[in-house]
């Protein structure tokens, strides 16, 4: 794994885009911000995985889905999972 650490500058955010990454707590390390959404909305399809564990999960989403609600899914999915 050799990533380059990205040199963060100071973005001045003018337009008022959708950030495509937004990280979440993982319910399986519980690792915080552990977890990366990825919106892929010309397949209508949301990806999240923990970095840490590598856990990941794939959720339908439509135009009104934001990361939040892939990440819900997952949760439910892993609730769903361990009853
Ligand atoms: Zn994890």
């Amino acid at each position: 794994m050799a990533k380059r650490k990205s040199k963060r500058k100071p973005v001045s955010s003018k337009k008022p885009t959708q950030p495509l990454d937004i990280q979440f707590n993982c319910p399986f390390c519980n690792h915080e911000k552990s977890c990366e959404v990825k919106m892929d909305r010309t397949r209508n399809s949301g990806r999240i995985w923990c970095r840490i564990c590598l856990e990941e999960f794939q959720a339908t989403i439509n135009y009104l889905s934001e990361p939040i609600d892939v990440y819900s899914e997952w949760i439910d999915a892993c609730e769903s999972a361990n009853q």
